[in-house]
């Protein structure tokens, strides 16, 4: 009986969505991000919560431990399989991350402090996610310094808020006020999250702690609902591959590697890869894709796990030939067939077209 009900959940075939984190600098985006993937192991919560190349997974078991306190009556359903959230915080992960002008990032954490309300960087940010049309949710952090804020590690916000004297009520009730009238001056109306009667009209504002863990249930169970609602076309497992160079980097023993995120299809080792280069198009096999070790493997030589086969969503390094020339920010094409010269040239032109974007980002940065 199990058994069939995991059938009957793979069949919806939805891919795990991919998260990025941006806003201006010292919001506490780095912070966030420690919190959400630090375990809780007194709570028994392990969850299998996974390290990649440049990004961090969180397996569907992950994201219900992790959201327990605000869906005690467990009511709330997750149909996705789990979360893949970019680790680089910031607009050059999410400009990286893109192809055919539009990003890779299914969904987006804009973080704004709730003390200092919209920044040029958030302005910056909000320009890119309205151009892009990346739904996105914004965590008003460090809710804590509210002043007298009583603090209950990792509590959902409604309930914390509640406990809190009437003057952090009034404080916190002024500050999103004045956070909503500077969303609409953006053109993006936007309402706190439990107020919010439509995600496709509303951006949620959801007020978080990265110190206090207070809210960060409310941000993943929001993230989840955000994407099962709004997006499930999108989501849709492809065969076809779809994916990124996020870095281009050295590595001792290994020569010229590419760090990848692999956002829709399958990869397999020894494929024809199709990749943008400063000296033309790059095109090489696959020697091999790599995923960190876990700490119990570490003992073993290397720190990273060779796969034969790797799925998306996720962070995976590949070694080839021929990659010194690489560009960060690159589409990576899968050839169907490595000796029909047709297709590769096809996609040699496909990945070249989008070198002009590629270079001006890089000349302005
Ligand atoms: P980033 O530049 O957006 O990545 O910001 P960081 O995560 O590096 O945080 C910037 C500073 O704000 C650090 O000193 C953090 O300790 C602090 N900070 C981040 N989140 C919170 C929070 O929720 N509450 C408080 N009080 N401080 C925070």
């Amino acid at each position: 009986e199990l058994e069939a009900a995991r059938n009957a959940a793979s069949s919806d075939n939805l891919r795990s969505p991919i998260c990025c984190i941006l806003g201006h600098v010292d919001t506490g985006k780095t912070k966030l991000l420690d919190k959400i993937r630090q375990t809780n192991v007194q709570e028994g919560e392990a969850g299998g919560i996974t390290q990649q190349i440049g990004a961090t997974y969180f397996p569907v078991e992950a994201l219900q431990k992790k959201t327990q306190v605000v869906n005690q009556d467990g009511a709330f359903e997750f149909k996705v399989p789990g979360l893949l959230v970019i680790d680089t915080p910031g607009h050059e992960s999410f400009t990286n991350l893109r192809s055919r002008g539009s990003s890779l990032c299914n969904i987006a954490i804009l973080v704004v402090d709730i003390m200092h309300g919209l920044e040029p960087q958030t302005l910056e940010s909000m320009r890119l996610l309205r151009e892009r049309k990346t739904p996105f949710i914004v965590a008003l952090n460090k809710i804590d310094r509210l002043y007298g804020w009583k603090p209950i590690a990792n509590n959902g916000f409604r309930e914390s808020l509640g406990l809190q004297n009437k003057g952090v009520q009034n404080e916190f009730r002024d500050r999103l006020e004045k956070t909503k009238l500077a969303f609409s001056e953006q053109g993006f109306n936007a309402e706190l999250f439990y107020e919010n009667k439509s995600m496709a009209k509303f951006v949620s504002l959801v007020p978080t702690s990265a110190h206090t863990g207070e809210g960060i249930p409310d941000m993943l169970k929001l993230l989840v609902t955000l994407t099962q609602e709004r997006m499930t076309k999108q989501l849709m497992y492809l065969s076809e591959v779809e994916c990124t160079v996020l870095e281009v980097k050295v590595i001792e023993g290994l020569g010229t590697t590419i760090d990848v995120v692999l956002s829709n299809g399958v990869m397999h080792e020894g494929d024809t890869i199709v990749l943008c280069g400063t000296d033309g198009p790059i095109t090489t096999q696959v020697r091999a894709l790599l995923t960190p070790a876990e700490m119990k493997e570490l003992r073993v030589k290397s720190v990273y796990v060779h796969n034969k086969t790797v799925k998306a969503a996720l962070g995976v390094k590949i070694t080839a030939n021929g990659l010194d020339n690489a560009i960060a920010g690159s589409r990576l094409l899968v050839a169907k067939n490595k000796d029909d010269e047709d297709e590769i040239e096809e996609l040699e032109e496909d990945v070249m077209g989008d070198l002009e974007n590629l270079m001006s980002r890089i000349s302005k940065t």
